[in-house]
């Protein structure tokens, strides 16, 4: 019998559990806490390759596979043997049915049990992504709307690796308020029981007053909707002042800085 596709060595999965409150900049849909076999069912699983996968030849029937991107603090970095790569390649080949074939092939070597734990961890470790189908049946159900407001595109740094121009344009109080009713009208629509809304930049404390308006006008609707609501500044933390972080505090309001851009 060929050998099992085996992760050989795995120095990966650095996981940051993503709590509730975590507010980086990943999306909650990318939340994956673990994929278990028993949710594994092949004939309902679409899954694509991370285009961000790269792997290395080792020796000639070993690999060093990992994936440059990250999710919430996840990385993966692992040694697989070859039969576990060529099922990992399969998955190239986005016809459906194809793998149907290929999955039923890799049954009959190994054992389906052995086969539908190996897709999972690859599934795990983010090689592999699910399909939306795929992932409401293994993901919490969200009740969270989660907005961001780029509330300035300006800011008081020139990090090197910005990607913004720092334009010097500000959000108005229009236009802030008009997105803050037309997040109620989703989450009113969609049945969501909870708005979460970063406030975001550029240098969102530049706009600081403007901040504490929209978020009072925020607060507002999520009373009269009986919506819960938080909300949370972005920011580089560098024009943290007191008196800031004293109206931070009065107004209930979240804060996270971000130590990298
Ligand atoms: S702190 Fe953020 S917004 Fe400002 S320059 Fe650096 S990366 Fe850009």
């Amino acid at each position: 019998m060929n050998q099992h596709p085996i992760i050989i060595k795995d120095s990966s999965l650095v996981r940051i559990k993503a709590e509730k409150a975590c507010n980086c900049a990943c999306s909650d849909l990318t939340v994956i806490e673990s994929f278990p076999a028993s949710h594994f069912e092949f004939s309902k699983l679409e899954v694509k390759l991370n285009p961000e996968l790269h792997s290395m030849n080792l020796d000639g029937s070993n690999r060093v596979v990992y994936v440059t991107t990250s999710d919430c603090g996840t990385n993966s970095i692992v040694v697989m043997n070859d039969a576990a790569w060529n099922i990992l390649i399969a998955f190239l080949r986005s016809e459906q049915n194809e793998i149907e074939t290929d999955f039923h092939h890799w049954c009959r070597q190994w054992s389906e049990p052995v086969v539908t734990d190996f897709l999972a961890r690859l599934v795990e470790m983010r090689f592999l992504y699910p399909s939306p189908r795929v992932h409401s049946s293994i993901v919490e159900q969200r009740d969270v709307l989660e907005s961001w407001l780029h509330i300035t595109d300006r800011c008081n740094l020139r990090c090197k690796y910005c990607f913004l121009p720092h334009l010097p344009v500000d959000m108005s109080i229009d236009t802030g308020l008009a997105s803050i009713d037309s997040i109620f009208r989703s989450a009113l629509a969609h049945e969501y029981h909870k708005i979460k809304i970063k406030y975001a930049g550029g240098e969102p404390l530049l706009r600081f007053p403007l901040i504490l308006k929209l978020h009072e006008h925020t607060k507002r609707l999520g009373e009269f909707y009986n919506i819960e609501y938080d909300g949370i500044i972005l920011s580089n933390g560098t024009l943290l002042t007191e008196e800031i972080i004293r109206n931070i505090r009065l107004h209930h309001l979240g804060l996270m800085v971000s130590l990298d851009g």
